[in-house]
C-alpha cells in the first residue's frame, strides 16, 4: 500500500503525476529503525516555479474560484469518504515516515477527515452581508472571494494533519495552491494528493512540490504570482517567510512554535494533574508544537509531584510505533535528536538539575533508531534558554510558583503564546487564570485537545492569523463590499458651467 499511494513519479502539476525535471530523488528514512522506506522525486525550483504558474492559470482562467460552492462541497465530501477508505493505508504511512505511534496515527487521521468535513459544511453557511445605507436606491453587500493563489508549507511533526488544515479551507474558499510538505516526511502529503486526484478535482487547482524548503523556499514565497503564504513551521523560517512575503505584499498566515506553560495549583486533583503534564510533555516525543514542556507547579505539592511524574515518566514505553506495545516512538530523525542532545547538555551547562532521561535508551533492539528518553529538569529558572526556547523533544522544565500572581507571570514570560494549561479544584480561580494567560490556546483542567470547529493559533510570537474554526476559513477569502446603484443620477458635486 506504501508503494501504491507514494509510488513515483510524485509531483503533482497541473492534474499530471511528473518525476522531478532535474531528474532528484530523496530516500525517505523510518525512524524507527534507519530503513529507507521509499524514494521519491525531489523537485528543484523549476518545478516549484512551473506548480505556482499551473495554480494560477487554475485560479485566473480555470474557472476554479467560479464553482458554485455546492460543487467545491462535493469535492471536499469526496475527499473525506476517500481518506476513510484509505485509513488504514494513511495511518500506517504517517507511523512509518514519522515514527509517532500507530494509535497517534489513526488519531491523526480521522482528525483530517473531520476538517474536510467541517469546511465542507462551513462553506455552504457563508452568506453575504447586506447593509443598511440608509438610502433606498443603494444596495451595499459585502461579499467573500477567495483570496488566489496559495503556497502551503507543512512541518513533519504532523504532516497530513498540518496540510488538511490548508488544503480543505482553501478549496473550501474557492483558491488554488501548491502544498510543500516537508523534505523529512512527505509521504502522506503524496498519498492524500493520489486521493484528491481520484476525486476529480480539476487539473492545477492543486499542486504539489516536495524539496527541500531551501532548495523551493523562495519560488514559493518571493513571487508576485502567490497570494498567501501559509505557513506551519519554525520561527526562524516563519521570519524568512515573512521576510520573502514582504516583498510583493504577500499575504501571510504563520503558525509558528510554542513553549507552553502548564500550571498546576495545590489544590488540583493530584493524579489526574500528574498524567495530565506527564502525556501533555511526553506525547509523540514532545515533537508538538502545543506539548506542556513548561511545568510551573505550586511549592507545597513540588516535590511529591516530581516524585511521581518521574516514577511514570520512566515506566513510558519507547519503541517502533509500528508496535502496538509502544507508548511513544523515535524523534523524526537523528539529526533532529542530535538539536535535542544539545538542548540537554545546555540545561546542565545552565545549571539545572537532571532528574530522570537526558539520553538515548540502552535496549538494543533500539540503537538503529534516533530514539531518546523523557527527560525532566527540575531547579529551572525563568531565564533559562532551555526554558524559553523549543526543545521540540522529550524534555520537560520544572519550575515552582508560590501565588497565583507569579504563576501567570511566569506563564507569560514567554516570546511565544501558543497554548497553555491550567489545573485547579477551583472554577472561579481557573477562570481568572484562564483569561490573564496570554496564548492562544488555554485549557483548564484538560491539556492537548481541539476541536476543528475552534480557532488554532498563537499570540506572540507564535505567528500570525488562525487555522480551523470560521477565522480559518476567512484566512483564504478577500472580502469585498459592493456598492450598487439601482437609480443612477447626476450627483451634482461639481457645477456643469
Ligand atoms: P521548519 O520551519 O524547519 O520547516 C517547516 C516547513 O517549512 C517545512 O516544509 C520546510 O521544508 C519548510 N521550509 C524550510 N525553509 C524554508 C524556506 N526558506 N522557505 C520556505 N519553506 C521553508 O519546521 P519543522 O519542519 O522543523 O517543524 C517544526 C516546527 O514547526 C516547530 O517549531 C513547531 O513548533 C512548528 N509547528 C507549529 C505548529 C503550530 O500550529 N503553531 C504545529 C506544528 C509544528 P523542509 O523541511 O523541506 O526544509
Amino acid at each position: 500500500m506504501l508503494d501504491e499511494l507514494c509510488s513515483p513519479p510524485n509531483l503533482y502539476i497541473d492534474g499530471k503525476w511528473v518525476h522531478a525535471v532535474g531528474g532528484g530523488t530523496r530516500d525517505i528514512v523510518n525512524p524507527a529503525d534507519g530503513t529507507v522506506i521509499a524514494t521519491i522525486d525531489e523537485a528543484d525550483r523549476a518545478d516549484a516555479v512551473t506548480a505556482v504558474a499551473a495554480a494560477r492559470a487554475a485560479f485566473d482562467t480555470g474557472g476554479w474560484p467560479q464553482t458554485p460552492v455546492t460543487e467545491r462541497v462535493a469535492y471536499l465530501l469526496r475527499i473525506a469518504d476517500l481518506l476513510g477508505e484509505e485509513r488504514d493505508a494513511l495511518a500506517r504511512i504517517e507511523t512509518l515516515d514519522t515514527g509517532k505511534t500507530l494509535r497517534e496515527s489513526y488519531i491523526d487521521i480521522d482528525d483530517v477527515i473531520s476538517v474536510f468535513r467541517y469546511y465542507a459544511n462551513l462553506a455552504v453557511t457563508g452568506a453575504d452581508r447586506l447593509i443598511d445605507t440608509g438610502n433606498p436606491a443603494i444596495i451595499s453587500r459585502v461579499v467573500r472571494e477567495p483570496v488566489g493563489v496559495c503556497a502551503l508549507i507543512a512541518p513533519w511533526n504532523y504532516p497530513l494533519l498540518q496540510m488538511s488544515w490548508k488544503i480543505a479551507p482553501a478549496l473550501a474558499a474557492g483558491c488554488t495552491m501548491v502544498a510543500k510538505p516537508s523534505e523529512v516526511t512527505p509521504l502522506s502529503t503524496i498519498a492524500l494528493m493520489r486521493l484528491i486526484d481520484r476525486a476529480g478535482v480539476p487539473p492545477g487547482v492543486v499542486n504539489l512540490i516536495q524539496s527541500s524548503g531551501g532548495t523551493v523556499g523562495s519560488a514559493l514565497t518571493d513571487t508576485p504570482d502567490v497570494d498567501l503564504i501559509s505557513f506551519t513551521g519554525g520561527a526562524a523560517t516563519g521570519e524568512t517567510i515573512a521576510r520573502n512575503a514582504a516583498t510583493h505584499i504577500t499575504k501571510v498566515a504563520l503558525e509558528l512554535g510554542g513553549k507552553n506553560p502548564h500550571i498546576i495549583c495545590a489544590d488540583a486533583d493530584f493524579d489526574s494533574a500528574v498524567d495530565a503534564v506527564l502525556t501533555g510533555a511526553f506525547l509523540h516525543s514532545g515533537q508538538v508544537c502545543s506539548a506542556g514542556t513548561r511545568l510551573i507547579v505550586h511549592e507545597s505539592i513540588a516535590d511529591d509531584f516530581v516524585t511521581e511524574l518521574t516514577r511514570r515518566a520512566r515506566n513510558i514505553r519507547i519503541g517502533p510505533g509500528m508496535d502496538e506495545a509502544s507508548e511513544t516512538g523515535p524523534l523524526v530523525s537523528g539529526q533532529h535528536r542530535a538539536k535535542v542532545e544539545a538542548y540537554v547538555a545546555l540545561g546542565i551547562a545552565e545549571g539545572a538539575t537532571l532528574i530522570t532521561g537526558g539520553s538515548r535508551p540502552d535496549d538494543k533492539h533500539l540503537q538503529a533508531g534516533s530514539y531518546f528518553l523523557p527527560t525532566i529538569f527540575d531547579d529551572c529558572r525563568r531565564w533559562m534558554r532551555i526554558v524559553q526556547e523549543e526543545t521540540f523533544g522529550p524534555i520537560l522544565t520544572v519550575e515552582r510558583f508560590t501565588d497565583d500572581a507569579e504563576a501567570i507571570a511566569l506563564g507569560n514570560d514567554t516570546a511565544y503564546g501558543l497554548a497553555a494549561g491550567v489545573r485547579t479544584a477551583d472554577p472561579a480561580r481557573g477562570e481568572r487564570m484562564v483569561r490573564a494567560l496570554r496564548h492562544g490556546t488555554v485549557w483548564l483542567n484538560d491539556f492537548g485537545y481541539y476541536t476543528p470547529a475552534a480557532e488554532w493559533g498563537g499570540f506572540g510570537r507564535s505567528g500570525i492569523g488562525r487555522e480551523l474554526g470560521p477565522s480559518g476559513l476567512a484566512e483564504y477569502q478577500e472580502t469585498k463590499h459592493i456598492w450598487h446603484n439601482t437609480a443612477p443620477a447626476v450627483g451634482g458635486w461639481f457645477a456643469d458651467n
